[in-house]
């Protein structure tokens, strides 16, 4: 049988690292995955994170399975996080699943059993496993632009394509940090976009996996609490790998938003149903984990103290690259970074430039020209900036 299997694609993400994995020069930088890393190089274990891990061995509950939702406090926490206090209530139900990674395909496949015939449209360029997911799920996507020619949030072309999308369309949106291009819609574009879903009935699909990196928790998820007042229904994919380091836990959550209490309650069954047959239920650690988090006054202000601190390394570390960048004589390039936000940043390189970058300077971001802004030691700057300068120079 298995000779049969014609040679399957690799992933060029995983496949860089793992050419970097071979690299032995000794002043190689891997800025190719989204992974914060502190100044040492390291991911760390945030210290809300180890601290609710040892309450939870030591209050070793067992391991019975849980329902089919997961862990529902979990599920409950999360919906209040991220739709805040005045939330919708009874209009929307959360799902635990295998991280934002997950939550994407089960609301790819509650899309496609409810609208088998539904377009989702992405952005160009997007989180490169989204048209992977949403096209294993059997759904047809679109892409509409996302960046203008100054590299800012193009919000007329961006709302022009979208006026084609009609009432049987998802559109896709990351809720903040935009990957991989950095470049987020201002809160009036996000006010245009929501005018333009009630206007169009097409429904808003947000992908929220870097709140709190970007501009603090409760901004980032500001545009998300807006759509979710103002669209009658809404799927929001949560992930908590990044703004809680919980990257192989596999921690996150579907959200659904609908119109009655009944069709939640309907949307919910179905998210049960397509995990059932995927993987049943979803692992409990990482839930616990966050859970313990987000129920306990003390263990959240150090979660949240910590998050801010992520969040600062990474403006420091863009800030000291656009200065060295405009230092350098790349002003243009400098003022379109220094208005991105979040882990990633895109470099104004053709991916020939980003190859001799990675030759020449030992510098791995991805052939698009994305970098993991929080993945570099701020002493490498200078070095970073001076290889980004002499590709483009020569
Ligand atoms: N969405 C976006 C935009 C991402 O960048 C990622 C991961 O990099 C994910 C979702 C999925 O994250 P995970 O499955 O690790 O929680």
């Amino acid at each position: 049988m298995l000779e049969l299997l014609p040679t399957p694609p690799t992933d060029p993400l995983w496949d860089l690292t793992y050419e970097f994995g071979g690299d032995e020069r000794p002043e190689r930088l891997n800025l190719v995955l989204g992974v914060y890393r502190d100044q040492t190089g390291t991911t760390p274990v945030m210290a809300a994170v180890r601290e609710a891990e040892i309450r939870l061995a030591q209050r070793s509950e067992s391991k019975e399975y849980r329902g089919l939702s997961g862990n529902t406090a979990f599920n409950q926490s999360l919906l209040d996080l991220v739709l805040g206090p005045d939330g919708p209530g009874t209009r929307a139900a959360a799902v635990q699943t295998v991280a934002g990674s997950g939550a994407l395909r089960l609301l790819a496949d509650l899309i496609f059993r409810t609208r088998p015939g539904a377009t989702v449209w992405i952005s160009d360029p997007a989180y490169v496993n989204h048209r992977p997911i949403l096209e294993a799920a059997g759904l047809k996507v679109r892409t509409y632009g996302w960046r203008d020619a100054e590299g800012g949030f193009d919000t007329a072309g961006v709302l022009r394509e979208l006026a084609d999308a009609g009432r049987d369309d998802v559109v896709l949106l990351q809720g903040s940090c935009h990957n991989p291009t950095g470049v987020d819609p201002l809160l009036d574009d996000w006010e245009a976009l929501a005018e333009s879903a009630v206007r169009g009935g097409w429904v808003p699909f947000v992908d929220l996996a870097y709140h709190g990196l970007g501009d603090g928790l409760e901004a980032d998820l500001l545009a998300t609490r807006m759509l979710a007042a103002r669209v009658p229904e809404m799927l929001i994919a949560v992930s908590c790998s990044k703004n809680f380091g919980l990257y192989s836990d596999r921690v996150g959550c579907a959200i659904v938003l609908g119109a009655s209490r009944q069709a939640v309650r309907h949307a919910e069954t179905a998210l049960q149903n397509a995990a059932r047959t995927l993987y049943s239920m979803p692992p409990e650690h990482g839930a616990a984990v966050v859970t313990t988090i987000l129920q306990d006054e003390g263990l959240r202000a150090s979660w949240r103290a910590e998050l801010d601190v992520m969040r600062g390394r990474i403006m420091a570390n863009r800030a000291d690259l656009t200065a060295h960048l405009g230092a350098l004589g790349h002003t243009e390039q400098a003022r379109s970074l220094a208005r991105q936000r979040g882990m990633f940043s895109m470099l104004p390189l053709t991916p020939n430039q980003m190859l001799r970058l990675r030759r020449q300077y030992a510098i791995y971001g991805t052939t698009s020209g994305r970098i993991n802004i929080a993945g570099i030691p701020a002493h490498r700057i200078p070095c970073l900036a001076q290889g980004i300068a002499a590709v483009l120079d020569t």
